[in-house]
């Protein structure tokens, strides 16, 4: 959203088994407001499938996949960003989503395995979105609702060739 630098940075991915979710964990991002998402792992399908929705439904967010996550955090935080990892090992979101949203530039950071353990303390913030087990999708969500403070319905996503025009009732949608 304007004013901010929300990137995800997606670890672990296994193309065999997590395609759906990594390209969910990426909708979900732009739906939300952020700007893009690095995949550390080769999987040109997810990069499509989430490129087909931007040319459809609008906006500019970007996957880019084959990224090294080690280099992408060291570069990160060399041009001024701020790294938090979503864990449930982590200090509840509430406790520190007002210190994180004092900070523009964000790389947020979701596992599919287990995460190496040097993530942990290359984060500047571990995150838990409760200490209880559930999902990336659902702490992503969770968080970028908190950081955006709700203002992610307001969106826009400009150069759309379809748009829905909400109703209470049935499905309408405004093709551009
Ligand atoms: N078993 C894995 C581990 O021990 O790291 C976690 C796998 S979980 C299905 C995948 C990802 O979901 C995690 O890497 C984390 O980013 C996110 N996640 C799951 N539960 C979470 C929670 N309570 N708070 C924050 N993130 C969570």
């Amino acid at each position: 959203m304007s004013g901010t630098d929300v990137i995800i940075l997606r670890i672990g991915h296994r193309p065999e088994r997590d395609q759906r979710v990594t390209t969910h964990v990426g909708l979900t991002a732009r739906a939300l407001g952020a700007q893009g998402m690095y995949l550390a792992a080769a999987d040109k399908g997810v990069v499509q499938s989430i490129e087909d929705v931007v040319s459809r439904w609008g906006g500019d967010f970007f996957c880019q996949d084959t990224v090294k996550w080690r280099s992408c955090i060291k570069d990160w935080k060399a041009q001024g960003g701020m790294v938090v990892h979503l864990t449930m090992y982590g200090l509840n979101l509430p406790d520190v989503i007002g210190e994180i949203k004092t900070h523009k530039k964000i790389l947020v950071i979701v596992g599919a395995e287990k995460v190496p353990g040097d993530i942990y303390g290359l984060a500047d913030y571990n995150v838990a979105v409760t200490g209880q087990p559930h999902s990336e999708i659902s702490s992503l969500a969770l968080f970028l609702d908190h950081f955006y403070s709700g203002q992610e319905f307001r969106h826009e996503f400009p150069g759309s060739k379809i748009r829905i025009i909400p109703s209470k009732a049935g499905k309408q949608t405004e093709e551009q």
